[in-house]
């Protein structure tokens, strides 16, 4: 059947966003490449926004899945018992919990991010009776009633009740020397502050959305005593940090600090199927139940994709040492980029596998966006004003790959910055001219 090429524009919304930004028609994808309906190869350096950490259609996981499919294994189950579901928390207990001496209990939301914050925010509303949740400047997460009163973004957060909420400086917000935290103590210790004992306190370890703003370990740990000291919950939104992203499973370990609850999604579904997951402290499951209810929660190709994930990667620590060798390719590329240009870029910034490139232009970051567009490389920006490169290769990159990779990129930026600067000098010698 021809199909007219017009299809996307003539009748899908104009909702649509990532397929601006990367205007090609996408059909078969393998580890970091995606190819188009001509067969051409385009690196992915977007990885799903987070939620494809383990590539594309990895051999093993699509394996899996497709035995899975083949013996007819159930696919969807609502909240029934399956042996999929079973195999996933037995296998999430021993591979990430056990190790990490954490003994959360696992709820499945509906499974896109956004749910499972509300579901996050539900229940510490209920456990302490509070309304009020803190939450931070530039924070994301998710565009649904109450997630998305606590995103930052003014253009997303347009059409929705603020009621609720009450939104505090970030890390580094006010300068990197700012006590941030003395100043939220004081709030909640004085009683005409304005701002009302909240119920939680919700945060991104690195604000994906938001620019990779990256919180300090000193920082995270100032917040959690905060929270112990006023009995306020802490929930980390680990939707975009987690699954190994930072480099460790959870983006809250290198501050050895333990949440309320955390919030997985995106990548947790194991090869990008949809999946969130809520830990909870078992004292906080105070739950009715069917009093958090959703009809896919019991999306089974998730849950045995990401048990062959967990099995795959978590067994051991082999891996995450694998991924603290693999960062040392990518911040010596981009120290080298900052280095050579210089008076383009503010800093590179990030954890692991979670790196981000600030530009003082953004016209420069989104040129450069392009410019690898052009030649077959899918790489974001995000920031308040798009001015933040943000480099999130799949995990499991050959480091062969990551280094030819940062180098195509490198080029890139350092060819864009060029030509500003060339135009920069253009323009100078015109006014001095006139
Ligand atoms: C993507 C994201 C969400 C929202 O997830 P959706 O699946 O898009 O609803 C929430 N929080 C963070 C930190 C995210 O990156």
């Amino acid at each position: 059947m021809m199909i007219n090429e017009d299809v996307f524009e003539l009748y899908e919304s104009q909702a649509r966003t990532y397929c601006r930004s990367f205007p090609a028609t996408f059909d078969v994808a393998q580890g970091c490449y995606l190819y188009d309906s001509d067969g051409v190869e385009y690196l992915d350096m977007l990885s799903g926004a987070g939620a494809l950490n383990y590539g594309h259609n990895q051999a093993e996981i699509k394996n899996t899945v497709i035995e899975y499919m083949q013996k007819n294994g159930v696919l969807m189950s609502l909240d029934l018992h399956t042996e999929a579901k079973k195999h996933f928390i037995a296998s999430f207990r021993k591979h990430i919990l056990e190790p990490r001496n954490l003994t959360y209990k696992l709820q499945f939301t509906s499974p896109t991010g956004t749910s499972v914050v509300e579901s996050a925010v539900k229940l510490a509303r209920k456990v302490t009776g509070r309304n009020n949740v803190i939450c931070f400047t530039n924070g994301f997460h998710g565009m649904s009633g109450t997630s998305l009163s606590l995103t930052g973004n003014r253009s997303k957060r347009q059409a929705v009740s603020q009621g609720g909420v009450t939104r505090l400086p970030y890390h580094g917000y006010l300068g990197q020397d700012y006590d941030s935290i003395a100043f939220y103590r004081k709030l909640f210790t004085d009683s005409s502050s304005g701002v009302d004992l909240p119920a939680a306190i919700i945060l991104e370890t690195i604000q994906g959305e938001g620019g990779v703003n990256v919180a300090s370990v000193e920082w995270l740990q100032g917040i959690r005593r905060l929270a112990d000291d006023f009995g306020i919950k802490l929930i980390i939104d680990d939707i975009q940090a987690g699954v190994g992203r930072t480099g460790k499973f959870f983006s809250f370990e290198h501050a050895n600090i333990e949440p309320d609850l955390v919030c997985l999604s995106k990548s947790i579904g194991g090869i990008g199927f949809p999946m969130a997951l809520l830990l909870i402290k078992p004292d906080m499951d105070i739950w009715a139940p069917g009093e958090d209810n959703g009809t896919f929660r019991g999306n089974n190709l998730a849950f045995v994709a990401s048990t062959k994930m967990l099995e795959l990667f978590w067994q051991d620590k082999t891996f995450e040492q694998e991924l603290h060798d693999k960062e040392a390719i990518i911040c010596n590329a981009l120290d080298k980029v900052v280095i050579s240009c210089g008076e383009y870029i503010k800093e590179s910034r990030g954890r692991g596998f979670f790196q981000g490139l600030e530009f003082y232009d953004e016209t420069i970051a989104v040129a450069v966006t392009q410019q690898c567009f052009e030649n077959k490389i899918i790489i974001e920006t995000c920031g308040e004003r798009d001015q933040v490169l943000k480099f999130m290769p799949a995990l499991n990159i050959p480091s062969e790959l990551l280094r030819d990779s940062m180098e195509r990129i490198c080029n890139i930026i350092v060819s864009v910055c060029e030509d500003f600067r060339s135009c920069a000098i253009e323009n100078s010698m015109i006014s001095e001219g006139a």
